[in-house]
């Protein structure tokens, strides 16, 4: 599992990042980014939490392909 922001709808209002900044972080432009790789299992709740807490849907879950 990945995730990815979509920046365009990310209001910086820090709640993913928060609530699980082993995935989330703030960019240098101060919007939300998601790390680039496989998101440990450990932080799988932790990355659907965000997901359900972000109040504009800007971040999206990707699921691989296996
Ligand atoms: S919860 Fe959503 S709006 Fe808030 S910083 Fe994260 S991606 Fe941006």
């Amino acid at each position: 599992m990945r995730a990815k922001v979509d920046k365009d709808s990310c209001i910086s209002c820090g709640a993913c990042v928060s609530i699980c900044p082993e995935v989330f972080e703030f960019d240098d432009d101060g919007f939300a980014v998601a790390i680039e790789e496989e998101i440990n299992e450990d932080d799988f709740e932790k990355t659907k939490s965000a997901i359900e807490s972000c109040p504009t849907d800007a971040i999206f879950e990707i699921k691989e392909n296996d």
